[in-house]
């Protein structure tokens, strides 16, 4: 079973889109497992849409990247 730092590093870089089958699979199932790791995807992909939308000069989007930035400022260390 891959580890949540394999995890966390794989689905945030490029190299998961061409791991091998068994690493990809093994994403997937830490990911049914859990759901730290799975916040951290559904975050990594609210900013991936924000930053289209910011770059699309949705200001919808942009509010969203205002937000996510003060939620980001406060957490802690
Ligand atoms: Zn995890």
């Amino acid at each position: 079973m891959l580890r949540c730092n394999e995890v966390t590093r794989l689905v945030a870089s490029e190299r998961l889109q061409t791991a091998g089958l068994m690493t990809r699979l093994g994403v997937r199932m830490h990911l049914m497992v859990c759901r730290y790791c799975r916040r951290y995807v559904a975050q990594l992909r609210a900013i991936g849409r924000a930053a289209r939308g910011l770059a699309e000069g949705d200001p919808a989007q942009r509010e969203a990247v205002h937000r996510l930035i003060r939620a980001l400022q406060n957490q802690p260390d």
